[in-house]
């Protein structure tokens, strides 16, 4: 697996302010304001950080809750999960294993086969279309 170690100095430089708040600080976007939530293209989300591919538009679904949302990974260890007690919540957090970026949250109310709803910022996205 590609494991990229980078300070968080050279991170700050790399990535816009916004990219870097949700990516690197775990901060999360506002709802329905990302420009991946009504995205319906066919192709690859990547990580917007490092490249990793992330999630296909095969399994991005219409979730109602205003973010990107994904039944599975495009291989299960292109990410990477663990649990986020923050904010009174006990949620789960998913980031790209190649970079450890934050990219959101795993719920298990998903659709089936997975039943997993990946809640994904579109900020940690980078889509590519497919040819
Ligand atoms: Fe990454």
């Amino acid at each position: 697996m590609k494991k990229i170690e980078k300070t968080e100095e050279e991170w700050r430089k790399e990535l816009l302010p916004h990219v870097y708040h949700v990516m690197r600080e775990k901060g999360t976007e506002q709802p329905f304001s990302g420009r991946y939530y009504h995205h319906k293209e066919k192709g690859v989300y990547h990580c917007a950080a490092c490249g990793n591919p992330l999630f296909s538009s095969g399994t991005k679904f219409d979730s109602g809750s205003g973010w990107p949302s994904f039944s599975a990974p495009v291989e299960t260890e292109n990410i990477e999960t663990e649990p986020d007690h923050s904010h009174g919540m006990v949620r789960i957090e998913v980031h790209c294993s190649w970079c450890g970026g934050h990219l959101g949250h795993v719920f298990d109310d998903g659709p089936p086969p997975t039943g997993q709803r990946y809640c994904i910022n579109s900020l940690s996205l980078k889509f590519e279309k497919e040819e």
